[in-house]
């Protein structure tokens, strides 16, 4: 009986919150023309909030960016007004959290919050992708950004209203109701960045999918159509990869100019990602941008659709580093690369030339950090100096699991084959366990994918890069003493290096 009735309790405390829970959040972003520093944001509360509302926080990191970021430190003038327009008390509590005393009487919470672009800080620069920024003809909104929020209402629906100077195009994954750009949640407002002002646009369908190109050029150099052309083979490729393309729309956000803060690349998204290069480089030729977008496209994959539950319910209060960053970057590195080779949009020489780098860059790198490290230190200085590798060995360790995969299985199941059946069992809203997720893999493919994890991701061992290769009539040498790694295809195989090289060079 005591038990029973400590559930309604429970039923009924839950049903409380969910109620109180669903106020839509409705925040206004403004930009000045004459203020080409700043963002004026206002979150106007319809309903009274909870008085379990005390706390409005600011992020201190985001999904995807692996880097420490206090967005508090940019806000400036922070006001609470209850609904006669009088200030209330609150308290800052610490660089990115204000306490709030009455929250029952809050109706307006409103601050300015300064652009991360051309803010001087002293420790933690935010990645331009990443970050903000406001000139006279555009603006960068990545909505962690600008936006703090109660945590007791992370999975609140959310409304932006944007109001901007004349004839500016907005370019979103966000759909829009009325005169809001609308999101499910804080996390889906994060995931979705807003670039707007003069920009080109063009857009095609691959498939059932809507793909949208939103470009700002400041001096007019790269436009969206041209992107288009060239993203064109990356996408049906991405396509054969997959099989299907797991979003209904998808759009691509571009800034350039001539000199953007360091580093310039790109941030992935669920359904959109966001580019920062300089136009300097890109007048031309613009295969390396193809490859960072098959990069980040791939990211629909993982960690977007693939993910542990720490990505799921991603903390921002303060880094909470998943382990499994392997999969996350490493993972989708390989995928990005041997979909362009597996498709005829990149040949094999090409292909090496990338394995040769990432090879150079481990070498130049601290040989003693593992990917679990990487991982897990992200978020540390030494963490941020080591981190490109799991681009480089991240990438070569996803291609030697496929291999060793395709090995044990006779070529019947590589990595891309276990990717898809992950796809068929988790998804969107079903994370991975962050503990179980190795033992899963071991589980559904071989025991000896055990050792492989033990050495190569947990442990930093020797890469058997020459083994591996060599079950594909791949030659490697190692390099050093001022000479470059190489590979080189054999011209003399075995029947059996040649079944397998075959296999892996089609394996779609
Ligand atoms: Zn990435």
């Amino acid at each position: 009986m005591k038990k029973i009735k400590l559930l309604f309790v429970i039923a009924f405390l839950g049903l409380g919150i969910v109620l109180s829970a669903q106020q839509r959040m409705n925040y206004q972003i403004t930009v000045k023309e004459e203020s080409d520093n700043d963002f004026f944001v206002e979150l106007n509360v319809d309903k009274k909030l909870g008085k379990e509302a005390t706390l409005f926080q600011f992020a201190s990191t985001a999904p995807g960016t692996y880097q420490t970021m206090n967005i508090g430190r940019y806000v400036h003038d922070f006001e609470v007004l209850d609904k006669k327009g009088m200030p209330l008390d609150f308290e800052k509590l610490s660089v990115n959290q204000y306490e709030i005393t009455k929250p029952k009487k809050v109706k307006t919470i409103r601050y300015r919050i300064s652009e991360t672009w051309d803010t001087k800080v002293d420790a933690n620069p935010i990645y331009p992708m990443a970050g903000t920024s406001v000139e006279k003809d555009h603006a960068m909104i990545s909505p962690h950004a600008v936006i703090g929020y109660f945590p007791e209402y992370q999975t609140n629906p959310y409304g932006v209203t944007l109001v901007l100077p004349e004839n500016w195009k907005i370019g979103t994954a966000l759909e829009k109701e009325g005169n809001s750009y609308v999101a499910n949640s804080y996390d889906h407002l994060v995931d979705s960045p807003i670039l707007t002002g003069r920009m080109t646009y063009a857009d095609t369908l691959i498939d059932d999918t809507k793909v949208e190109i939103f470009t700002y050029s400041q001096n007019d150099v790269v436009k969206s159509k041209a992107l288009l052309n060239a993203m064109h083979g990356m996408l049906a490729a991405s396509k054969a990869f997959l099989k299907y393309i797991p979003a209904e729309r998808y759009t691509f956000l571009f800034h350039f100019e001539p000199s953007p803060p360091a580093p310039t690349g790109a941030w992935e998204h669920s359904m959109s990602s966001q580019y920062v290069f300089s136009e300097n480089n890109y007048s031309g030729d613009l295969s390396g941008i193809v490859q960072v977008a098959s990069h980040e496209f791939f990211h629909i994959v993982t960690p977007l659709n693939l993910h542990s539950e720490k990505v799921e319910h991603f903390n921002f209060k303060e880094p909470d580093p998943s382990q499994h960053l392997w999969f996350y970057e490493g993972v989708t590195e390989w995928a990005s690369l041997i979909l362009l080779l597996r498709d005829g949009k990149m040949n094999i020489e090409q292909y090496f030339n990338e394995l040769q780098q990432k090879v150079m860059v481990d070498g130049f790198l601290d040989g003693s950090w593992s990917l679990k490290d990487l991982a897990l230190k992200s978020y540390t200085p030494r963490g941020q100096q080591q981190f490109v590798n799991i681009y480089c060995r991240g990438a070569l360790i996803a291609g030697l699991l496929d291999i060793r995969l395709l090995e044990l299985s006779n070529g019947k199941r590589g990595l891309r084959e276990v990717i898809l059946e992950l796809i068929a069992k988790y998804g969107k809203g079903k994370p991975f366990p962050e503990n179980g997720f190795f033992e899963e893999l071991v589980t559904m493919t071989y025991p000896e994918i055990q050792d492989f994890i033990d050495s190569h991701i947990l442990k930093n061992e020797p890469l058997p890069i020459k083994e591996y290769f060599g079950l594909l009539g791949i030659d490697y040498k190692k390099g050093g003493q001022g000479n470059s790694p190489t590979f080189r295809v054999k011209l003399k195989p075995t029947e059996e290096q040649l079944k397998l090289r075959k296999i892996w060079l089609k394996n779609l």
